[in-house]
């Protein structure tokens, strides 16, 4: 073949695959525009994936007609001049390709008035072709319709994700831009319905509660701080909300980071502000964050990467420094202040009447995390340890037996003898084969998990706890997961009702969680569903199920008595799969005699 120069629209095409990687790509950089045009509202609609429509509708400047034309061209933009302006620009766009490159592999409508001109324009593209363009009458701003989105680059296509997957990626973008620009009213409509919506007060905080649901935000705490590296250098302010270490999740994707009002990603700034929790959580624990990094200009290269998703500083170092002390100073200070972390605590506190209970349930806390043990609560209430109290209880499943009535199962593990409790976490015992050091939390979700699962089996009717109607508020994404996975929930026990947009009514949970928060108890397995299905995996009922019995089970950190230990190990004798929890950890350590002997020296003696 003899080289020759590419078409135009070949060469968008191409370049287009650099912008546009999905939908939500094109959500993003129109939002980018309207807000670059001084928009104060920004409705978002899309129907299906965001592949079959997209509108953005804004109120900003709107394009004066003579320049209508020349903003779907390649590179041209009325944001940038020269390079130099590229050290302060202040804009979200600069480049001048995204109008051009989603024009190129779409169908697309504009409408837009100039707010300076009496008339408007219309226009029609066709895979980047101008096929129309008249006067219209229109209200001041733009309105850009995106249609058949990849209609022309099948390659492309088959790399979209499943429609509620594509989904979730545009609320995500519309909900970050409303982080960013909080004094920017946004409305984000799914097919016809409204998911998200904020109330450009300028207050981050409404946003959040409309983004992340009320009862996520009540765990969060505010960050502010400023820094200035050196005497001449400017400073950096970190602002924004971080989460108490009760609120944190199993990845990073829920730390949002904000440079100069641009949304980026940065592996090192989220490392940074998960540095901040050092000791405070869990390993492979991750806090819930909005930041706002704020610093000059001059101090950050925004022209990295087309999607301008990342960014260079001049000096990584201070930024990163300047993330941590602001996160770590507004953590630990809620630490300082026990009564006061997080709201939901203070809610179940005030509505606590046994005050001496509740100060056990702080203590317990405090152990757990002066151990640098497990810091997952053990729900707001003390845990009422099954055996102790409500022996008797026989209809309460997490209930230890005590002694007699062991099911006739095969046995899985020698007779064990307890001998004790370490650090209130592990049990030690005895058998013939040597010593065990179990893991007495791991070994309760054992036991729960393979009781589940044997009800289950039998599709038993799941024995459920009946509330008072309990409502709980979500993100909108999370409200979708929800709504996709209403049946799975019910299988298991939870029945839940939408409610409104993002609200649910929680009627009944799983009856071994019967005193444990609903609402965070619930908040917990969203996450787990939030996590994907990934083919092979366990079953998006077995996953509700894992995390259940992992709520239910006894917490590292609770002080067992002998009997109630001995009750545990009898359970675990006599599970499937004595050895692992259901997340695939071990439950025990076993010494044998022999290295017993070995380690003392005593072989051969
Ligand atoms: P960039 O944003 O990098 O300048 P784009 O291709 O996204 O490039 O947009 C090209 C130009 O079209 C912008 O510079 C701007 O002048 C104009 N434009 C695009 N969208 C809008 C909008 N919603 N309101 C006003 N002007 C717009
Ligand atoms: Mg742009």
């Amino acid at each position: 073949m003899s080289i020759h120069v590419l078409s135009d629209l070949v060469v968008a095409q191409i370049a287009a695959g650099e912008v546009v990687e999905r939908p939500a790509s094109a959500v993003k950089e129109l939002v980018e525009n309207a807000l670059d045009a001084g928009a104060t509202h920004i409705e978002v609609a899309i129907s299906g994936s965001g592949r079959q429509m997209i509108r953005i509708s804004d109120n900003g400047s709107g394009i004066p007609t003579h320049e209508v034309d020349l903003a779907f061209h390649r590179h041209a933009t009325s944001k940038l001049h020269n390079l130099d302006d590229l050290a302060t620009i202040q804009t979200l766009g600069f480049r001048g390709e995204a109008l051009a490159s989603i024009a190129a592999v779409s169908q697309l409508s504009m409408t837009t008035r100039h707010r300076n001109e009496a008339v408007g324009t219309r226009l029609r593209l066709d895979g980047g072709v101008i096929t129309q363009q008249e006067a219209v009458g229109a209200p001041a701003g733009t309105v850009i319709t995106v249609e058949n989105l990849f209609f022309n680059t099948p390659a492309r296509l088959k790399f979209l994700k499943k429609e509620n997957t594509e989904k979730r990626h545009i609320v995500t973008v519309v909900t970050r831009y409303a982080m960013a620009y909080s004094q920017v009213r946004f409305v984000l409509l799914q097919d016809g319905r409204e998911v998200f919506r904020s109330s450009g007060s300028g207050q981050l905080a409404d946003v959040l509660v409309a983004a992340l649901g009320i009862d996520s935000f009540k765990d969060m705490v505010e960050v502010d701080g400023e820094t200035q590296p050196e005497p001449d250098s400017s400073p950096i302010r970190v602002s924004g909300f971080t989460s108490a270490p009760n609120l944190n999740r199993a990845d990073r994707s829920h730390i949002t980071l904000f440079v100069n009002g641009r949304s980026i990603q940065d592996t090192s700034l989220t490392y940074a502000v998960t540095q901040a929790y050092h000791t405070l959580l869990m390993t492979g624990r991750h806090p819930v964050a909005v930041l706002m990094v704020e610093l000059s200009p001059e101090d950050v290269d925004v022209n990295v990467h087309p999607t301008k998703a990342e960014v260079r500083f001049k000096d990584p170092g201070a930024v990163f420094s300047a993330v941590q002390r602001a996160v770590r100073q507004a953590v630990v200070m809620l630490a300082q202040t026990p009564t006061l972390r997080g709201g939901r605590y203070m809610i179940q506190a005030d509505s606590q009447a046994d005050d001496e209970s509740w100060s056990n349930a702080g203590m317990q806390r405090r152990v757990q995390l002066d151990m640098g043990l497990e810091l997952e609560s053990a729900g707001q209430y003390p845990r009422q340890i099954p055996g102790r109290e409500m022996n008797d209880d026989e209809d309460d499943p997490t209930a230890i037996p005590v002694g007699m009535g062991v099911p006739a199962k095969p046995r899985t593990l020698p007779i064990l003898r307890v001998v004790g409790q370490v650090g209130a976490t592990y049990i030690v015992a005895e058998g013939p084969a040597g010593l065990y050091l179990v893991d007495q939390h791991a070994a309760h979700e054992r036991i729960l998990y393979e009781q589940f699962m044997e009800e289950h089996a039998r599709h038993e009717q799941p024995r459920q706890y009946a509330l008072e109607s309990q409502t709980i508020d979500l993100a909108p994404g999370e409200s979708r997961l929800v709504e996709a996975n209403l049946d799975a929930l019910r299988a298991v026990g939870f029945e839940v009702e939408p409610f409104g947009t993002n609200t649910f009514v929680i009627r009944s949970v799983p009856a071994m969680l019967a005193d444990y928060a609903p609402a965070e108890v619930f908040l917990s397995i969203l996450e787990d569903l939030e996590q994907g299905h990934k083919p092979g995996q366990a079953s998006v009922e077995e996953k509700i199920i894992i995390r259940v019995c992992k709520r239910a089970a006894v917490k590292a950190g609770q002080i067992l008595s002998l009997t109630e230990m001995q009750g545990l190990i009898r359970q675990l004798e006599r599970c499937q799969s004595p050895h692992t929890c259901p997340h695939g950890r071990p439950t025990m350590l076993h010494m044998t005699s022999d290295q017993l002997a070995r380690e003392f020296g005593r072989l051969g003696h």
